[in-house]
């Protein structure tokens, strides 16, 4: 599954399909795409793993789940789910979820909890975590699009070792210092994964993501599903601390 930076990078792709104004919505997906032709494309941003294409009364969210795909002035063989045509452009999408939603982007997502958004904020999303989240497994938290929306299983994964936290760690156990820090390097690896994925580089340059043993201590990875998520998991037993 793509993950926020991903989306991030495709989304700058679709920069030059601001302000034209679509022609024809298509695509099997259930979406009510009337009233779309002939309606200016405002803007187009992303929030999480979400693209979002903006126009004046309401907005479009496109998901990509676990299979879905983009593309442009392309088609496949297969049908498009969802597809805006311009004149002489078209963006096609692939097994994605669109979503039709009146008004701002703004009022239905919280862009405090973007990690690649400059108006995160890490204080906002420390104390919910702290509040709401205390008697859960931190693997499972930052996998919690609301508070770390971006974030899939490679920035989770890498995070929590970067941070020597064990993902079955409870939160109310972690000390302060440590959630602080781990909100921290959630932030500078999704940036990290950013510039990487532009070269397609992410998983050669993991830690530990898709590895067999630390490359600190050189000790067998444990590699299972773990938590609620049940996504693979891979953690060092000796350099991330369970605090249970
Ligand atoms: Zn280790």
């Amino acid at each position: 599954m793509p993950e926020g930076p991903t989306i991030f990078n495709l989304k700058n792709k679709l920069n030059r399909f601001r302000k034209k104004t679509v022609t024809e919505a298509g695509g099997y997906g259930e979406m009510d795409k009337s009233g779309l032709a002939g309606q200016q494309l405002l803007d187009i941003d992303s929030y999480g793993k979400n693209f979002i294409f903006i126009f004046m009364d309401f907005f479009i969210t496109v998901h990509l789940g676990l299979f879905g795909s983009m593309l442009i002035n392309k088609r496949k063989k297969s049908n498009a789910s969802f597809s805006l045509h311009f004149d002489d452009s078209m963006i096609n999408f692939y097994i994605a979820n669109a979503k039709r939603i009146d008004g701002k982007p703004q009022d239905h997502f919280n862009y405090n909890t973007d990690i690649l958004k400059d108006t995160y904020d890490g204080e906002f999303v420390l104390s919910t975590v702290q509040e709401k989240y205390k008697e859960k497994m931190i693997g499972d938290v930052l996998m919690e699009q609301e508070l770390f929306a971006g974030v899939g299983n490679i920035i989770r994964i890498e995070s929590l070792y970067r941070s020597k936290i064990h993902p079955d760690s409870l939160v109310k156990n972690i000390p302060e210092k440590k959630l602080v820090f781990l909100i921290e390097t959630v932030v500078n690896y999704g940036f990290e994964f950013l510039e990487q994925s532009k070269t397609d580089t992410v998983k050669e340059k993991t830690l530990i993501y898709g590895r067999k043993i630390c490359p600190k201590d050189k000790r067998d990875l444990i590699i299972e599903e773990m938590g609620k998520v049940k996504r693979k998991t891979y953690v060092c037993p000796k350099c991330q601390k369970l605090y249970s």
